[in-house]
């Protein structure tokens, strides 16, 4: 069982709070998406004969794809792989992009499952992340998107910012609640580098919010989408019962994943592939046939860091007895001594062979994970 991402480094503008690399510059979208297909088809030994379970269009947005563009990528897909009957297929998308015609033919063109950047219900954070929507386009796309036979949805949304209370930002969850929506990213605002908050923060122009609203806003996400019955699977997902991401989970299992497009990470159980994350280099590379990615062959250390880095992340967490079987006793030593410091100060928990993040360790997961990482 395996997986395929697609990657469409393309916005429209760029938002105050992001640092991924993207272009607005629309005029090799075609080229690209020629590129994706001779990449689809030179690398279909990649995963080998495995069923692919989940196809997922991330970026970037890919809703600036047209359905065609869509429908032709997934075409080459189905013919030179072995798609399974019930694939999730999903496409990330901004709401400007929703347009009724242009839903109904992504969902004909075989999207069934629509990932969408709300990030907020409220207006005037909204227009403070950049955003180039309000709340009632969000409502009717969200509304036209189900219509169009796109039932499964999933929103990204952002606790944090300055100037949210937490007032505002319970309207934005009970939002979310009402329209029926199945799957909730949130993550907490993070200042990143290269980013028009990073030039006002640098100037003080911006003061981030303070730790207890974030704590509270935190608390109230998990506590808010549990009493409404959503499953808190990942350490900034949610969903209602049978609404994980299938492909999201999959790259925590460790399964195996082509990844296509410029910057697209490979995983095929022993090796990490990535392509190169200008669009002209991999363009030009793909034409002429020269290598366009990099690939490492993942160390003892290295695997033991992954499986930390992905099965941490997650409610089932990890196995001590998979790293006592699976790694030399220098890394399981070092792991248990961690593990018991860790537990002591009420950050993970231990429930026989099953280790887990606890709320507090939930909250500074990236520094507990890395805390375990062997050097
Ligand atoms: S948040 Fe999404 S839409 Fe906004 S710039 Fe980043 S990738 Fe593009």
């Amino acid at each position: 069982m395996a997986g395929i991402y697609l990657h469409i480094p393309y916005c429209r503008s760029k938002c105050h709070y992001c640092d991924f690399y993207a272009t607005s510059n629309m005029a090799s979208i075609e080229e690209l998406v020629s590129a994706e297909r001779s990449e689809l088809i030179a690398r279909k030994q990649y995963i080998g004969n495995e069923v692919v379970e989940t196809i997922y269009f991330g970026g970037g947005t890919p809703s600036v794809l047209s359905a065609i563009q869509v429908k032709d990528l997934l075409a080459v897909i189905y013919t030179n792989f072995n798609v399974a009957s019930d694939c999730e297929i999903t496409l990330e998308a901004n709401p400007e992009d929703l347009a009724e015609p242009y839903l109904t033919d992504l969902h004909l063109a075989g999207i069934n499952r629509m990932s969408i950047g709300i990030q907020s219900f409220n207006n005037d954070m909204l227009s403070y992340l950049g955003r180039g929507h309000d709340n009632s386009k969000l409502v009717n796309k969200i509304k036209a998107a189900k219509k169009a036979g796109i039932e499964n949805i999933s929103i990204d949304l952002i606790y944090g910012i300055p100037g949210l209370s937490l007032d505002k930002y319970l309207e934005s969850l009970n939002e979310a609640m009402q329209l029926g929506i199945q799957h909730i990213s949130a993550y907490s605002l993070i200042i990143e580098k290269n980013t028009f908050f990073y030039k006002l923060y640098k100037t003080n122009r911006l003061v981030e919010a303070k730790d207890d609203d974030v704590v509270a806003q935190f608390n109230a996400t998990i506590d808010t989408l549990s009493n409404n019955g959503f499953s808190h699977y990942e350490v900034s997902s949610f969903a209602l019962e049978g609404f994980q991401s299938r492909h999201n989970s999959s790259y925590w299992e460790g399964k195996k994943y082509l990844g296509v497009g410029p910057s697209a990470h490979s995983f095929d159980g022993s090796s990490r592939q990535w392509n190169v994350s200008s669009i002209k280099t991999y363009m030009l590379n793909m034409k002429s046939d020269k290598d366009y990615f990099e690939v490492e062959i993942l160390s003892e250390v290295d695997r033991y860091n992954e499986y930390l880095l992905v099965g941490l992340r997650t409610a089932k967490g990890i196995s001590k007895k998979y790293i006592s079987e699976q790694f030399n006793s220098k890394i399981n030593g070092y792991f248990l001594k961690e593990l018991s410091k860790l537990n002591s100060d009420d950050f993970i928990s231990v429930a026989d062979d099953r280790v887990t993040l606890t709320r507090k360790g939930i909250f500074v997961s990236d520094l507990i994970i890395r805390t375990l990482f062997f050097n």
